[in-house]
């Protein structure tokens, strides 16, 4: 028999359910709003600051660079890259085994701009719960200016956080020149630009909570990432059961189904832990509202652990803690090291493609065709001196004698190492080769590779 799953957002037939929470303003509420207001003045003002000089983030792909807080990083620099995405993972991952889904509920942007930004213009254009609902039920033609105010700050909106992210990939500098120069001078970035403010109105305006629902990949692992003593938002079914109209039942819960009314989810906390629950807390909010006004303890619905209400001993350090509290610190170790060891400039010497391994000059010697991809890491010229440590009876030739990379510069170097015949004591063969490139003490690179040719009895 095939078997039916009850989504809160879609109907038996398969079509949307539209979701017309109502707002509950109680402590948890205020609590999130200082803390979305916070994060989104520093989303949105990030890229207009400064650290040490540079932009403090900015996620520039197209140049593969990235300034992080006064550190600026290349991609090719793995081993950092590495430990940050080893950081990162475990510290979601230790996050959501203690404090369940809290980064949905508090932090997550689309949580944030939708319950703070998008949802107070249309409430207020609107109203709320059911009043909206009927409301939208009226003649488009009636609806039709309040609904062209809202899509006008919506789509305002939309392009300031578009612009806000043209800010963090290309730097807030380039976006104030780009918008001087006109949006035809950079047709390219205008219209990725615009795509992008109408793919923000299209998650805002409609697509909303369905993306929590079935897309967000974090949604979906929830029931892998948490156990029995991660904190969740959670009904007491122990003291609210059984519940029923107010005097007529012993448990606490009235079913007065405002807990379903404020969900922007559309879900029934009382029905247990869901993948819809995104841990906003307006169930609790709204819950101890109802608490206070029938003389009943407020906690119904409340941060706690399936542990505790099942009142089983409290465990924090549990194994899956441990293994990610290691993933934690390798990728912390890794990017303490590879960061703070890191050299102000990068190089790899590789052979010419194309070319001989070795070539004879004259009757006694050989030459090798090497190539050195050098970047200049800092924002500043730096002058290079190079060094050939071995073999020490080779020359090491440079197109230019000194070379001077200007700030943050990429550039290939051709150069040639000539060694005697008599240097090698067999038929064809190799010998190490070690290239030392300096700027100062702190910063020098080693490069190492063969070089070969073979003895000539000429
Ligand atoms: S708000 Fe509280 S009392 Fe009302 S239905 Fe939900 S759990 Fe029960
Ligand atoms: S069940 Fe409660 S915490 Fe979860 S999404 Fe709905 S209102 Fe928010």
């Amino acid at each position: 028999m095939a078997r039916t799953v009850d989504l809160s957002t879609v109907e038996a037939s398969g079509k949307r359910k539209w979701i017309y929470p109502i707002v509950s303003r109680g402590l948890w509420y205020r609590r999130r709003k200082w803390a979305a207001y916070a994060l989104i003045i520093w989303l949105v003002g990030v890229p207009w600051t400064q650290w040490d000089g540079r932009q403090t983030l900015l996620f520039d792909f197209y140049h593969r660079k990235f300034q992080v807080f006064g550190w600026t990083f290349f991609a090719n620099e793995s081993s950092v890259f590495l430990g940050f995405v080893l950081f990162f993972i475990a510290s979601i991952l230790i996050l959501t085994a203690l404090f369940g889904r809290v980064f949905c509920g508090w932090a997550c942007p689309q949580t944030v701009f939708m319950e703070f930004i998008f949802r107070p213009i249309e409430q207020w254009l609107e109203g709320t719960g059911l009043s909206q609902k009927r409301w939208n039920q009226q003649e488009y033609s009636k609806k039709l200016p309040r609904k062209l105010v809202k899509y006008f700050l919506f789509f305002s909106i939309s392009m300031v956080l578009s612009n806000t992210f043209i800010a963090y990939l290309f730097g807030s500098h380039h976006l104030i020149k780009m918008i001087q120069e006109g949006p035809l001078s950079n047709a390219s970035i205008f219209f990725g630009m615009l795509f992008v403010a109408v793919l923000i109105n299209f998650q805002f305006g409609w697509f909303r909570e369905q993306v929590c629902a079935f897309v967000c990949p974090y949604g979906r692992l929830q029931s892998i990432l948490l156990d029995r003593h991660s904190v969740i938002v959670a009904y007491d079914a122990k003291r609210g059961e059984p519940r029923g109209k107010l005097g007529q039942t012993s448990g606490d819960c009235i079913d007065c189904h405002k807990c379903v009314q404020v969900c922007p989810t559309g879900i029934d906390i009382r029905a247990g832990l869901q993948l819809e629950c995104i841990h906003c807390t307006q169930c609790i909010d709204v819950c101890d509202e109802v608490m206070t006004k029938i003389g009943k303890p407020i906690g119904l619905i409340a941060y706690n652990t399936q542990a505790a209400m099942a009142e089983k001993p409290k465990v924090i350090f549990r194994p899956r803690l441990l293994i990610y509290g290691l993933v934690f610190l390798i990728g912390g170790f890794l990017m303490g090291a590879f960061g703070l060891g890191r050299k102000s400039i990068d190089a790899s010497l590789h052979r010419e493609a194309g070319r001989n391994l070795f070539e004879k000059v004259g009757q006694t010697e050989f030459v090798n065709n090497f190539k050195i991809n050098i970047q200049n890491r800092l924002d500043e010229s730096q002058k290079l001196s190079w060094q050939l440590i071995e073999p020490p009876s080779a020359e090491l030739i440079l197109p230019e004698g000194e070379i001077e990379l200007k700030p943050e510069e990429k550039r290939s170097i051709q150069l040639l190492i000539k060694m005697k015949s008599e240097d090698f004591h067999s038929e064809v063969g190799s010998i190490p080769l070690k290239i030392k490139i300096s700027v100062d003490a702190d910063n020098q690179v080693d490069l190492n590779s063969k070089i070969f040719g073979y003895e000539s009895d000429d």
